[in-house]
């Protein structure tokens, strides 16, 4: 039984629905209370969640009159506390206020916090067997199998917010699962699609930061930059969907209007497309099993002309290459991709590595995790917890002779 519905078939609920968000002041945060806000009488807001960013989220908790509001950093307590004094809004601080916001009852959630910190809360709301969108690609790489297994077992509804993963749901409801032959999902290429090797060796963060289709936060534009982020896309397919590695490809598409394919046993191929606009899979996740009004502007294919399509460099962009490796080799070595690249993207940004060096320092720890003879099944969030753990010690470990090596 998968997590992930195959069919628009559950039942409409009537009335009010309960959402929490966690990741609230983040970009798919935006996107998502940007949605809420075009539907005010139909949702209401129990908790809203946020790094550190508590002039954010305390302006957000008083305009949807939130229940309980969270920031992960423990220093900001007081600075919260007084904020919103007076309102009657509940608050917390640290990481177990973030998983208290996704334990509370809720009809929805978006899973929208950055990076595998998002593991925990998710699982918190899987546990409580919700319906949950999940934009927070890391948490299901880090995590593996072992992420869609327990939300099956728990009974929640995983909607993917992704727009690739989106795009491949809303198709795959025109065929049965076993009719499956293959999946495609598109990349736009990033900033780098026609640049030389040399020249992605030496990009700088003003470059890798100019995303020519999507407005999105750093991290996953440094991913998309590096194709780092189609990789965990390939991985977080597999999980959602249980496809083998060789049942998902990657297809360059610079234009970003085709977001994902399904291909069916009698070779239809079934496309969703759409202007590059995350309102749109959001609202899809938000009204399902319905539709809702979506915001995005119209796609006018007359005036885009012409839809190009190319095969992904995997000699340019190693790093699309190392995530087929990681879902191949299985046992946590995704957990260790992500986590190598977590540490690797904050080395980029703080100047302490060359762009190039992203993809060096993950496949370095890939193989010192491998060669350490590490490689164990995840069967709890503790052992996935470990690993990524274990695995940014050894990425950091790694860093120095990394960042004195030339390409
Ligand atoms: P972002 O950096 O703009 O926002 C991240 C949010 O998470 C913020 O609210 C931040 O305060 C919160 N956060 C960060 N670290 C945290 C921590 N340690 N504990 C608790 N909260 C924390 O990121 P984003 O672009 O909105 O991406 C969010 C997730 O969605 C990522 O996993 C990303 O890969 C995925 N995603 C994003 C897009 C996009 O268009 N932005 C598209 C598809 C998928
Ligand atoms: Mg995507």
């Amino acid at each position: 039984m998968s997590a992930v519905p195959l069919k628009n078939d559950k039942p409409v609920e009537a009335g009010v629905r309960t959402v929490t968000v966690l990741g609230a002041t983040g970009s798919i945060g935006d996107s998502t209370m940007d949605l809420l806000r075009g539907a005010r009488g139909r949702y209401r807001v129990e908790a809203l969640t946020a790094n550190s960013n508590v002039e954010g989220l305390v302006k957000l908790a008083r305009e949807f009159d939130a229940r309980f509001v969270a920031v992960a950093d423990a220093s900001r307590f007081d600075e919260l506390k007084n904020a919103l004094a007076g309102t009657g809004i509940e608050c917390g601080v640290g990481e177990s206020a973030i998983i208290e916001a996704a334990s509370r009852p809720a009809d929805w959630l978006m899973a929208a916090v950055s990076g595998a910190a998002g593991l925990k809360p998710a699982l918190a709301a899987v546990d409580r067997g919700t319906t949950i969108a999940l934009a927070n690609k890391e948490c299901l790489v880090c995590a593996g199998d072992f992420f869609m297994q327990r939300a099956a077992k728990a009974g929640a509804c995983i909607l993917p917010a992704d727009s690739e993963h989106n795009a491949l749901f809303q198709a795959l409801s025109s065929g049965n699962r076993d009719e499956l032959t293959r999946v495609i999902i598109t990349a736009s290429g990033g900033p780098f699609r026609t640049w030389a090797a040399a020249d992605i060796e030496n990009a700088t963060l003003a470059q890798a930061l100019k995303h020519p289709n999507w407005s999105m936060g750093r991290k996953i534009t440094i991913d998309s930059a590096s194709m780092m982020n189609k990789g965990l896309e390939v991985i977080e397919a597999a999980c959602l969907f249980a496809l083998e590695p060789e049942e998902i490809d990657v297809l360059v598409h610079p234009q970003s209007i085709v977001h994902g394919m399904v291909e069916f046993s009698d070779r239809s191929v079934v496309a969703q497309l759409g202007t590059p606009d995350m309102r749109t899979p959001i609202a899809h996740c938000l009204g399902w099993p319905e539709r809702i009004a979506g915001p995005a502007v119209k796609l006018d294919l007359a005036s885009i002309g012409q839809l190009t399509f190319e095969a992904p460099d995997f000699a340019r962009f190693p790093a699309l290459r190392l995530a087929y490796d990681a879902l191949r080799t299985g046992q946590g070595a995704t957990t260790v991709y992500n986590a190598a690249n977590e540490i690797a993207v904050a080395a980029f940004i703080a100047e302490k590595i060359r762009f190039g060096a992203i993809a060096r320092l993950v496949e370095a720890t890939m193989n010192g995790w491998v060669r350490a003879g590490n490689l164990a099944p995840l069967a709890s969030a503790d052992d996935a917890i470990a690993v990524d753990h274990n695995a940014r010690n050894m990425a950091a470990s790694l860093l120095p002779q990394i960042a004195a090596k030339a390409s």
